[in-house]
């Protein structure tokens, strides 16, 4: 990854932050986008500082077409080129489906699958041109074997997952890869709100016995995104302790 560039999507903390410092760890400049100027800035310099590389934080909703038109132009203006993109920008809004609003279906969908899909448009166009990339997504486990609860978010990353499949094919002829990493339970604030209960319930399903870490993420998105996956393109990664086989 060295003097590689990448841009990650909602990569201010969470999932995004931990793929921010493997890349930054391996040599990779980065533009991090996100919602909140200050909070992209913010891990943007931070990283800066630790890994020694360039690291720029910019706002930018994956949901504006002309916001990330215009963002990945001026990437590319001001890094030169962008080699990796990941697509992890995500929210969940759950519910059981007989009472989820209609405005919790549609948010869900459109941050997590029309956002891939405008930054996969915008920023394979350019990488096509340049004959070289890697995309890479971030499903879950839920958009392939579902989830009560989750109608809105297993359908979002279902279709994640067939977007990746298709773009893989689209651009493959132009030496740019596309592929997803599906996470099952990574501890995070999301899953450590959970009650005791229901952990120990979601641990029985796991083979590995534990949940998994951002860490653990972040290094199957580093191998995607870089060379040593070359030949690999349209596939999922699982990283969920074995609980989907
Ligand atoms: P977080 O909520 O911690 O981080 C998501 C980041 O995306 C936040 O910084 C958020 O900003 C940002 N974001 C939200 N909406 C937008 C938008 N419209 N444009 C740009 N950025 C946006 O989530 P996680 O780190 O837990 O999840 C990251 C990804 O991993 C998601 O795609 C999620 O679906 C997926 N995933 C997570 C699992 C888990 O167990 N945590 C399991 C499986 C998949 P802000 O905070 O300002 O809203």
């Amino acid at each position: 990854m060295q003097g590689k560039v990448a841009i990650i999507t909602g990569g201010a903390r969470g999932i995004g932050e931990a793929i921010a410092k493997k890349l930054a760890a391996a040599g990779a400049n980065l533009i991090l986008w996100d919602v909140l100027e200050d909070a992209a800035t913010e891990t943007a310099s931070r990283l800066a500082g630790e890994y020694g590389v360039k690291c720029k934080g910019v706002a930018v909703d994956v949901t504006d077409a002309d916001a990330v038109e215009n963002a990945v132009k001026a990437a590319v203006d001001e890094f030169g080129c962008v080699d990796v993109f990941v697509n992890n920008a995500g929210i969940t809004r759950d519910g059981l489906l007989l009472r989820m609003k209609e405005e919790d279906w549609d948010l869900v969908l459109k941050i997590n699958l029309k956002g891939t899909f405008l930054c996969t448009k915008a920023v394979g166009r350019f990488m096509c041109k340049a004959r070289k990339g890697s995309i890479v997504n971030i499903a879950s486990v839920v958009g392939i074997m579902g989830n009560a609860g989750q109608a809105n978010y297993s359908a979002s990353k279902a279709g994640v997952i067939g977007l990746t499949k298709t773009s893989a094919k689209e651009f493959a002829s132009r030496g740019v890869r596309v592929n997803a990493v599906a996470p099952g339970y990574i501890r995070t604030a999301m899953t450590d709100k959970l009650s005791e209960e229901v952990r120990t319930t979601m641990l029985g399903f796991i083979p590995l016995g534990e949940f998994g870490s951002p860490d653990d993420v972040a290094d199957a998105v580093a191998f995607l995104a870089g060379d040593a996956s070359r030949y690999i393109t349209g596939q999922v990664l699982k990283v969920d302790g074995g609980m989907v086989m």
